[in-house]
């Protein structure tokens, strides 16, 4: 892994479909991932970012609710438990260009995570903080949006899915 190189994958990259490993350990390389994730997600003006993302398959989240450096903020190996009652809101995301769905998401979420200093630390939240969290946790278990949309959202995204489909191809030969 060079952190340097890191960019943006879009799916289908298979990357994005597949369970994130644990950290074990804080190294350099780590922080200079989380960094470059949040210039990424800056430069891209996301408010989170997940590792799969950048390319990387390992636990580790970006959050910045603005899209601001000064609240971006690191998370890796986290935990959530997402409470209140279920909201439907619009959610897109950077690695599914195009595509904004509604997506059910509980209204509060509790995220326990590791800092870059190695400290355990918990994060209550609610509304769009909420919604990013669980979005991006998600994307730690191979989950898109795409995979949570309902049946009808799905057929009227078809037709962008596999334009994605075909860029991708493309890029890749
Ligand atoms: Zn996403």
């Amino acid at each position: 892994m060079d952190p340097d190189k890191c960019c943006i994958t879009r799916f289908p990259a298979p990357v994005l479909a597949r369970p994130a490993k644990p950290i074990d350990q804080i190294t350099v390389d780590i922080r200079r991932l989380a960094g470059r994730m949040i210039d990424i997600m800056l430069e891209t003006k996301g408010v989170g970012l997940a590792g799969p993302q950048a390319g990387v398959d390992l636990q580790i989240f970006v959050v910045s609710i603005d899209g601001t450096r000064e609240n971006a903020k690191v998370y890796i190996n986290p935990e959530i438990s997402p409470s209140g009652p279920l909201e439907e809101n619009d959610e897109g995301c950077l690695s599914l260009p195009g595509i904004y769905t509604k997506i059910k998401r509980h209204k509060k979420c509790t995220v326990t995570a590791t800092d870059l200093d190695g400290n355990r630390f918990t994060q209550q939240s609610e509304g769009l903080l909420a919604r990013a969290f669980q979005h991006e946790y998600d994307h730690l278990q191979g989950m898109l949006i795409k995979d949570r949309m309902g049946r009808v959202a799905a057929i009227a995204h078809r037709k962008r899915l596999k334009e994605l489909e075909n860029e991708y191809k493309k890029n890749k030969s």
